[in-house]
């Protein structure tokens, strides 16, 4: 799962960038100053951060020199509202990976993260068990050449799954990843959504990949 971090003081525009990237599946946490970004990016390995330039105890800009000299290699976005060639100049030397000018569309916002996670390398682009593939650009699944269609949440279960193949993950683990902290440990909604996966991702196939492991979890099986 992508993981960003929105460091930025204008609440309405956090609330819309984090809105937007959590109902494609993003795992978004924003803090309004570099103060407290500090603390969160020790704790959490973000893949990226979106940074205002103008911020209230130092400058988006000054952050990012300061992120990179401690080796920070995950991307940075600035969000700015001049649009100077100079300020361009001056986010990017500052070790910001692209820049995007205030006010802009969300669907540019998201065109902007999907290009700099393109350049990073298609490897990471997508996830191959055998013929069962997840692109993670364009979010697509097929198996078999033949595309399945999945909802957000079924997309991150599988996602997890994949990434821990022919690992038993037990629902805690489950719970954590895709759901996040707010989850109630003693609803059924992930076996309700294991079923939901099982039925796309299996059912149409002869060979079945995700097992209940009684008592313990699920494990997705690696194809040899
Ligand atoms: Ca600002």
């Amino acid at each position: 799962m992508t993981s960003v971090l929105v460091v930025e003081d204008e609440k309405k525009v956090s609330a819309f960038i984090q809105q937007g990237l959590q109902e494609i599946g993003y795992e978004v946490d924003i803090v309004d100053s570099p103060t407290l970004a500090r603390p969160k990016l020790k704790e959490k390995k973000y893949d990226l951060l979106i940074l205002d330039v103008m911020l209230p105890d130092m400058s988006g800009t000054d952050f990012a020199k300061e992120l990179r000299s401690q080796s920070y290699t995950g991307f940075i976005l600035m969000l700015t509202a001049l649009s100077t060639t100079k300020d361009k100049i001056q986010g990017l030397d500052s070790g910001a990976d692209d820049y995007l000018t205030k006010p802009f569309e969300f669907d540019e916002l998201l065109a902007r993260i999907r290009a700099l996670i393109r350049r990073k390398g298609e490897d990471k682009a997508q996830l191959k068990n055998g013929e069962l593939v997840m692109d993670l650009i364009a979010r697509h699944v097929s198996r078999d050449g033949v595309k399945i269609e999945l909802t957000t949440k079924e997309f991150s279960l599988l996602e997890f799954l994949m990434r821990h193949l022919d690992r038993v993950v037990d629902r805690n683990a489950i719970a954590r990843q895709v759901w996040g902290t707010d989850f109630d440990p003693d609803s059924n909604v992930i076996d309700v959504y294991i079923n939901h996966l099982r039925k796309k991702i299996d059912n149409p196939f002869p060979k079945k990949l995700l097992k209940t492991v009684v008592g313990q979890g699920y494990v997705l099986n690696k194809v040899e």
